[in-house]
């Protein structure tokens, strides 16, 4: 039975299929003062909630039980992100939901700028019948200048070519196919995008590389009597540089619903100019925006809990596509991993200084969750925590001094992948492979092919190549009660080495592993017990 609370009045309809699962307890609760939470929250293994709870690193601290924490939006920033991913709790947004609002909403305000709709309609509240002051612009013809060509940019562009604008978008992380199905042109540059727009419109994440991104500098670039729109995050356009613009009536206007400070202060300048329209952070703020968000957090939430598909998971970093599918391969990589490191410390080589991981082009879609299963791998056995995760265990391999890296290969066979580890002098790759419908297979240790399933435990001999030796193997383990499920033999060449990559059932005891060391003509045996399915 797993504890969820849900607080900050997150959607009912997320809620209820929580509360329809049998194996999970809900407690719903109002935002709760910082010290009522600390206090309860060891009892959860999960919270969900909207922006309103901070979830400090004390907070997580405190959840001794704590597994996922889910936020009911996309704005991660009241979550202490670093500390969840080191105690291996998943942190699961929904970044999806509110997409549709915010192209709504943008439509909504700049259609309310150009044709000046909230001042019209304060006049008439105010007794007075004034056309003359109120002639306004049309976005047919005009050029809308997208920034972020993602989820947000895409529906803003689908749903202005309704409107008879053009459709020009910078982004260099989109393939052009994705400009082409959206009828979007590719402007090369933000430069050369900020010539020819009308409406330049940001929907990019706040970075290191998108703050401040429109400066005084960019504001300059844009044809005279430019709209400028942000509603994205604060701090994207630089608002000293847009008041400056705006005063000097080098902009049409601006809107604005996101600010560097929020909520934006009383006396704010930006409050008292009248062709900037401001809107309080209300890009999601529909019902339908909250009722979508809350169920797909909700059902990243238990599906985390119960079926460990953390795929949802923020801090599990690339693990794009369906988990299930990639599952296979992560416990490839996982195990590949395992099997290195024990080899190597056999060879006394302990402290791993390097990991790199190398997939074939069908997986390479998910080389996050892969990495983080071949970091789980290395250290398994290694560490004591009982919160070894794919969650926190490329950072807990970093802070060992394990440099990781991960790349794509076309040398590998489909669904193929290579863990090589390396440390001192000493280095050793593993491959495997994790076909589609079949089983798992580690295929190489070293020079030596094998195939072997690593299912429980797999030992692993280097012997020298000659009679007799397989055999004394197998009545050891036999008399030793050790269950043997597959037993591969290669070699390099006749009379050399020669490795065995023997898979079995249960566990092999120290006892058991030196008795093999002591066989005639067995050089090393190294025995690796797996430590997750
Ligand atoms: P997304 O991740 O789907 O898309 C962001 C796009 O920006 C991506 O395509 C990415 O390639 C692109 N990008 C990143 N860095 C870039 C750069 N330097 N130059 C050009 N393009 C770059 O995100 P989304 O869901 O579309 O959200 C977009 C923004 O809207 C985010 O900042 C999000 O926080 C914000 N948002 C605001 C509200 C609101 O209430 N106002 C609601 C939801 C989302």
């Amino acid at each position: 039975m797993f504890r969820v609370l849900v607080t900050d009045e997150v959607d009912q309809e997320g809620v209820a299929l929580l509360a329809a699962e049998p194996l999970l307890q809900v407690d719903e609760m109002p935002t709760l003062p910082k010290d009522d939470l600390l206090a309860r929250i060891g009892e959860y293994d999960a919270i969900v909630g909207r922006s309103a709870t901070r979830i400090s690193g004390d907070l997580l601290k405190a959840g001794a039980r704590l597994k996922v924490v889910g936020r009911a939006g996309v704005g991660i920033d009241n979550i202490a992100l670093d500390v969840a991913t080191s105690l291996g709790i998943a942190v699961i947004n929904a970044p999806a939901g509110n997409t549709v609002a915010v192209a709504e909403l943008f439509f909504g305000a700049v259609i309310g700028l150009l044709r000046q709709i909230p001042r019209a309609a304060d006049v008439m509240r105010h007794g007075r019948w004034d056309r003359a002051s109120f002639m306004g612009r049309e976005l047919k013809g005009k050029v809308l200048g997208i920034v972020g060509l993602g989820r947000i940019g895409s529906e803003v562009a689908l749903r202005a070519h309704a409107f008879g604008m053009t459709v020009v978008a910078y982004d260099p992380y989109i393939a052009d196919e994705r400009f082409t199905a959206l009828r979007v042109r590719r402007a090369p540059s933000l430069d050369a995008l900020l010539a020819e727009t009308n409406v330049l419109t940001l929907h990019v994440p706040l970075t290191e590389e998108t703050q401040g991104m429109i400066g005084k500098r960019e504001l300059g670039r844009l044809p005279s009597r430019s709209v400028v729109v942000n509603m994205a995050r604060g701090g994207i356009v630089d608002e000293t540089a847009l008041l400056a613009a705006l005063d000097a009536d080098q902009l049409r206007g601006a809107v604005l619903d996101v600010y560097s400070a929020e909520p934006l202060a009383t006396d704010s300048p930006l409050r008292s100019v009248p062709n900037l329209l401001l809107t309080p952070h209300l890009g999601a703020n529909t019902v339908e925006a909250q009722r979508n968000v809350s169920r797909d957090v909700c059902l990243a939430v238990r599906d985390a809990l119960l079926r460990n598909d953390l795929s949802k998971s923020i801090n599990v970093a690339g693990g794009a596509g369906e988990w299930g599918e990639l599952q296979p391969a992560m416990l490839v990589a996982r195990r590949a991993a395992a099997v290195a490191r024990a080899v190597l410390a056999d060879q006394g080589m302990r402290a791993v200084r390097k990991l790199a991981l190398r997939v074939s082009p069908d997986l390479a879609h998910g080389t996050g969750a892969l990495l983080a299963a071949a970091a789980a791998g290395v250290l398994e056995g290694v560490i004591e925590t009982d919160r070894l995760n794919l969650i926190n265990a490329r950072a807990l391999a970093e802070a060992r001094g394990i440099e990781l890296s991960v790349g794509e290969s076309s040398e590998l066979g489909a669904r193929a992948l290579e863990v090589a580890l390396a440390g001192g002098m000493q280095q050793l790759a593993v491959m495997g492979t994790a076909p589609d419908g079949g089983t798992p297979r580690l295929t190489q240790i070293g020079s030596f092919h094998i195939d072997v399933n690593p299912r429980q435990t797999l030992l692993i001999l280097t012997n020298l190549d000659v009679p007799g030796v397989i055999g004394r193997v197998g009545t050891l383990l036999g008399e030793q009660r050790v269950n043997i499920a597959e037993y591969h033999q290669a070699r390099l060449a006749q009379g050399g080495d020669a490795l065995a990559a023997i898979s079995v059932d249960g566990a092999v005891s120290e006892e058991t592993r030196r008795a093999l060391l002591d066989l005639p003509d067995v050089l090393s045996a190294s025995v690796v017990h797996f430590r997750s399915e």
